[in-house]
């Protein structure tokens, strides 16, 4: 089969590769659709936090946002039908810890994660995927059952938040990840939404998947701002998707009394100052987030439904033969682009 495999720092190659077979337990897919994320960038660039603390290593097949369709069944697995769409979960944690038997294989401390950490993913034209991690996509258009991963990122972030029908809402960031927790806070009921971002277009794109407002951070105060639009008192809840330390600090002058803050960005080892009396005074609740945790059926439901939408979220579609070039070009500058698909 083709591949796309990093063989070192910015060294890629689209190349021949032994079709993978599934083992004990393991689905073979063919793969329909796998989006380029930002993480997948940075495996390339080999300085994500995974790679520098040496926890995994190169090379790797990137791709962790993908839908397939089952080609072959590993021994052990008879509960799928061969042709039907499927994507699987990113970490596969080591199943034995406490972490990964409440649940939480996302934060498994000798997971692996698919196109990440020392497994390989699926910017190929086969994958294979445990069963155990593996959903089904239904009739599903394949490039929207490739954001299952990415939903399922924000709709972990939203929970670990608690959203409620209460609450006022920013998401920071206007990237696809910015744009998916605008969709899931509306959709648990929030109060409204604000998302803000750098991006007329995107901003522009954040209203009419029901944003109530936006602040373009490019030409507006952020802090001034949001507090105008929460009558001074701040948000509720602030979703920091964007990975800069700036935002931090932001995020916390921003956020209201007893207020929480959720950082899902990656912040790839930048030191920032805050000023943690913020968190003191205002008692704060500040939570990491990080991959889908348990929530990938509740994305794949709300897809499904149509409460959150994507199509306007996949703007280029590639071949994987041009990857090379497009994660040049999208380390360089994201310009427009929201999410490119590849499709094998
Ligand atoms: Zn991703
Ligand atoms: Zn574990």
């Amino acid at each position: 089969m083709k591949a796309l495999r990093v063989h070192g720092p910015k060294q890629m190659v689209y190349e021949e590769a032994p079709r993978p077979e599934p083992g004990p337990g393991e689905v073979l897919a063919r793969v329909k659709a796998v989006g380029l994320c930002r993480t997948d960038i940075e495996v390339w660039e080999n300085r994500l936090y995974h790679y520098t603390v040496g926890k995994a290593k190169l090379p790797v097949i990137p791709g962790h946002e993908w839908s397939g369709v089952v080609e072959a069944l590993g021994p052990g697995v008879d509960d799928l039908r061969i042709g039907e769409l499927i994507t699987c979960e990113t970490a596969l944690g080591c199943g034995l810890c406490q972490l990964c038997l409440s649940g939480r294989q996302n934060i498994c401390q000798s997971r692996i994660e698919m196109g990440i950490i020392n497994r390989d993913g699926a910017m190929a034209e086969y994958v294979v995927a445990p069963r155990s991690t593996t959903h089904q996509l239904g009739d599903m258009d394949p490039v929207v059952g490739a954001f299952a991963e990415p939903t399922a990122v924000a709709t972990y972030a939203v929970n670990q938040a608690g959203v409620t029908p209460a609450d006022r809402v920013l998401a920071l960031g206007d990237g696809p990840i910015g744009l998916l927790l605008t969709q899931v806070a509306l959709a648990y009921g929030a109060r409204s939404v604000v998302t803000a971002g750098r991006s007329a277009a995107k901003l522009r794109l954040a209203r009419e998947l029901g944003a109530t407002e936006v602040i373009d951070t490019g030409s507006e105060d952020l802090v001034a701002r949001g507090r105008e639009l929460t009558d001074g008192a701040g948000f509720d809840v602030v979703l920091e998707a964007v990975g800069a330390p700036h935002l931090v600090q932001q995020a916390l002058e921003v956020v209201a009394v007893r207020g929480r803050i959720i950082l899902a960005g990656s912040y790839v080892g930048a030191l920032s100052t805050i000023d943690a009396d913020l968190i003191v005074c205002k008692e704060l609740r500040m939570l990491g987030s990080i991959g889908g945790g348990t929530n990938y059926e509740e994305a794949i439901a709300l897809l499904g439904s149509g409460r959150v939408r994507v199509d306007a979220l996949a703007t280029r579609r590639a071949s994987l033969a041009d990857a090379p070039a497009v994660f040049e070009q999208l380390a360089e500058d994201a310009g427009d682009d929201l999410k490119v698909i590849f499709e094998p």
